[in-house]
């Protein structure tokens, strides 16, 4: 895994260059934001750290323009006390934030979440139609049928869909549905899933003879093909 850093603070980058390094991250630099859109462009990193406050262009330009063409996750450094900041670059595009001075262990958390996400939503074409009995999904064209008929999913259905077909056979918990489909730590007080669950359901299997979505009691959800 590949990191830029863009930090004009030579302390501060040298001090996450190396431990950074330390966690397994191959670490690039850029200490100002004209070379950080440079190498965020023209580079292939699997994620990037942005300073706010940067010499050339800041890092809400920087993130403007390379949101243009890339869509690589991006964590933004900001300052404390500007919380107008930290709205105006996730408004920007930015993935996550994080404010100055931080835990070097919080930025590293946030790093693995961010790549954990990233690697969730970015199949390989290979990865792009998803089968599991006479239920097809092709991710490219947002499409879900089962045996030919077109099943009409909202935005959040379609990513519940997708995550239970990715990981099919394998009991999903409530907490990693949250965390996965809606990037909220799961609230125990809440039937958000629950009721998601159920109205995909609906389109889903019931107006299909086999039942593919399964509640295993006190774990959560699994989708598989039980008669297959
Ligand atoms: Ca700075």
């Amino acid at each position: 895994m590949k990191l830029l850093i863009v930090e004009d603070e030579a302390k501060l980058a040298d001090y996450l260059r190396k431990g950074l390094s330390e966690e397994g991250y191959v670490i690039d630099v850029a200490a100002n934001g004209i070379d950080g859109l440079h190498m965020a462009s023209d580079g292939h990193y699997d994620l990037i750290v942005l300073d706010t406050m940067l010499p050339g262009i800041d890092g809400f330009g920087l993130l403007a323009a390379l949101r243009q063409s890339k869509q690589t996750p991006v964590i933004m450094l900001t300052a404390r006390h500007r919380i107008e900041d930290r709205v105006r670059g996730l408004k920007t595009g930015a993935d996550d934030y994080l404010v100055k001075p931080f835990a070097f262990s919080e930025l590293v958390a946030r790093i693995e979440v961010l790549l954990r996400r990233a690697a969730g939503t970015a199949p390989a074409p290979d990865a792009l139609v998803l089968c599991l009995g006479d239920l097809h999904m092709d991710l490219a064209r947002r499409r879900a049928t089962r045996a030919g008929q077109r099943i009409d999913l909202s935005a959040k259905e379609f990513q519940l869909l997708t995550l239970l077909l990715r990981r099919k056979g394998e009991v999903l918990s409530r907490t990693e549905i949250a965390e996965q489909v809606w990037d909220v730590n799961f609230d125990h007080g809440t039937n958000v899933i629950d009721v998601a669950v159920r109205r995909l359901r609906s389109k889903l299997d019931l107006p299909f003879e086999r039942p593919l979505l399964h509640t295993v009691r006190g774990m959560g959800y699994v989708l598989e093909d039980r008669q297959s």
